[in-house]
């Protein structure tokens, strides 16, 4: 602590970060760290055998430690705009300060407590724009509202929404909450065997959540559309299940398919036919709509028309997840979670008898620990609320676009290659993809079978762009996802000669 708060150690120390992370536009950061930096920093890690192993070095030293050897390890996932793996997303610089801001004051988001800090109603605020953003309707129509860790932790929530409201619909008037009865008291008072959830290549926290809530990975029943087309949704298979007796049901429609981007239901028509489903057999819709629900946002023009549409219809479901450290581009971690009425979460969520903690509800601001998984809290709401003031609609719009248009500048050099071939075309055909289609997924694959797996390897050893390795119907492919602010369509010729060149050097030393 020497150097802690003595001769402006904090202001010293947030310049050096800045001018370390600070990126030129003439030299683009690397997207991968150099192998050498990664075993330096592996090296310099503390080592239990070392006398002096914990003895504490000091905040200069430590300073100098992490900036010096660490942080050159680190990969450049948001100081370049070419890193296309994972649907990372990076951090818009209004979203750094803002984190910066949330760290200096530290405040502990828990209870709402309109008398001594701002910062739930700020929080309620942010919720409330990003409903309006998405055109989600009236914010009172979403009154379970809270951030979360990410799209894994909304999953979450949703699932045991799900849970709480199909069972509690089968339950004896006057019943506790399947919260408080737990899952098998309630499923045995409602009589029900078996709880399943439906969806389409549900993102795999589907299932981990599935795991968590108690129901089971193995609950989980993936209702393919087609062979061409498996990240829709089959609506008659559905139906199908949801006829069963003694079985209670949670629809997850995929929004969009973490693969290829693409949506498990293709507009209103659907969502509708879907919602009366789901009324007529008491089921529940959860949307993990993680990065695609941000298709709404894209700005409505013809461009961009097919995307818009494909997730019309999307608000009429129960819930909803998003995360806020992807597209968004606020810092980790960060996530959303949207549910119609905040009782169902309290129901789930509850902390029973700790009235040390309550805060008083007000203006319809929920305590948040008792809608949510966590007690304490971070103030995670500030960076999205930052963006969201910084930015406004259009600039988020404007951000997204970029981002589709780099997405569909990569798909084409891709599509008009002679070496590599777009994958999941859907009704197109396995290799013909309609750029109206490609949000930030663009799936493809190298068509020499030698050459296709170790493209992933090769793209990584130039240091220029990153994507991801995957799998496609059993068979190995490239993944490229944008999700930077810095998405840049122009990084597409590189991405044209990148791929030329690998194509060229494996054929030359293939013969
Ligand atoms: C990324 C993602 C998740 C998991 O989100 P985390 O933020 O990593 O927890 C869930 N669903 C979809 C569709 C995703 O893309």
């Amino acid at each position: 602590m020497e150097g802690g708060l003595k001769d402006g150690f904090l202001e010293r120390a947030y310049s050096r970060i800045r001018r370390a992370a600070s990126v030129s536009t003439a030299i683009p950061a690397r997207t991968l760290p150099r192998p050498e930096a990664i075993s330096a920093a592996r090296a310099s890690l503390p080592n239990p055998n070392d006398a002096d192993y914990l003895k504490g070095r000091g905040d200069q030293v430590t300073l100098d430690h992490m900036l010096g050897t660490l942080a050159p390890a680190f990969n450049g996932q948001n100081l370049s705009g070419r890193y296309w793996g994972f649907v990372t997303g990076s951090t818009l610089p209004i979203a750094e300060v803002a984190d910066n801001i949330v760290t200096a004051y530290d405040q502990n988001v828990h209870a709402h407590l309109p008398e001594q800090s701002i910062s739930t109603e700020v929080e309620d605020a942010a919720l409330r724009m990003l409903l309006h953003l998405l055109d989600l309707g009236d914010p009172s129509t979403w009154e379970g509202r809270t951030f979360t860790t990410g799209a894994t932790a909304s999953n979450i929530l949703g699932l045991a929404c799900g849970r709480e409201a199909v069972l509690s619909a089968r339950l004896p008037p006057g019943s506790e909450s399947v919260g408080e009865l737990g899952l098998l008291s309630a499923c045995a008072l409602a009589h029900v065997e078996k709880i399943q959830v439906l969806t389409s290549m549900g993102h795999s926290s589907i299932r981990k959540a599935a795991s968590i809530v108690g129901l089971g990975r193995a609950s989980v029943k993936d209702l393919l559309y087609s062979d061409k087309e498996p990240w829709r949704l089959d609506l008659d298979a559905v139906e199908r299940e949801l006829r069963q007796e003694g079985v209670a049901n949670i629809i997850s429609v995929s929004a969009g398919e973490v693969n290829t981007g693409r949506f498990a239901t293709t507009g209103f028509e659907e969502m509708k036919r879907l919602r009366e489903l789901a009324d007529r057999y008491g089921a529940w819709i959860h949307v993990d709509g993680a990065f695609g629900f941000f298709a709404r946002i894209l700005p409505d023009t013809s461009e961009f028309a097919r995307l818009r549409s494909m997730t019309t219809g999307l608000e009429l479901a129960d819930s909803i997840t998003l995360d806020g450290h992807k597209l968004l581009n606020v810092p980790y971690d960060n996530g959303v979670f949207f549910t119609r009425k905040a009782s169902t979460l309290t129901g789930v969520c509850k902390n029973p008898n700790a009235a040390y903690l309550s805060g008083g509800a007000s203006c319809g601001i929920q305590t948040p620990l008792d809608i949510g998984l966590e007690n304490s809290r971070r103030f995670r709401a500030l960076p999205v609320y930052a963006a969201l003031v910084s930015e406004g609609r259009e600039g988020l719009a404007a951000m997204m676009a970029r981002m589709v248009r780099l997405a569909r500048a990569i798909a084409r050099v891709v599509r008009d290659s002679k070496h590599y071939a777009l994958l999941a075309g859907g009704d197109h055909g396995e290799e013909w993809v309609d750029l109206q289609d490609v949000s930030v997924v663009v799936l493809f694959r190298a068509k020499d079978d030698a050459l296709n797996e170790v493209l992933v390897d090769r793209i990584h050893r130039t240091g220029e762009w990153y994507v991801s390795g995957t799998k496609w119907k059993g068979q190995t492919a490239c993944r490229v996802a944008v999700a930077s602010w810095r998405a840049d369509v122009e990084d597409a010729q590189l991405v044209e000669r990148g791929l030329a060149a690998i194509a060229t050097e494996h054929f030359a030393s293939a013969r």
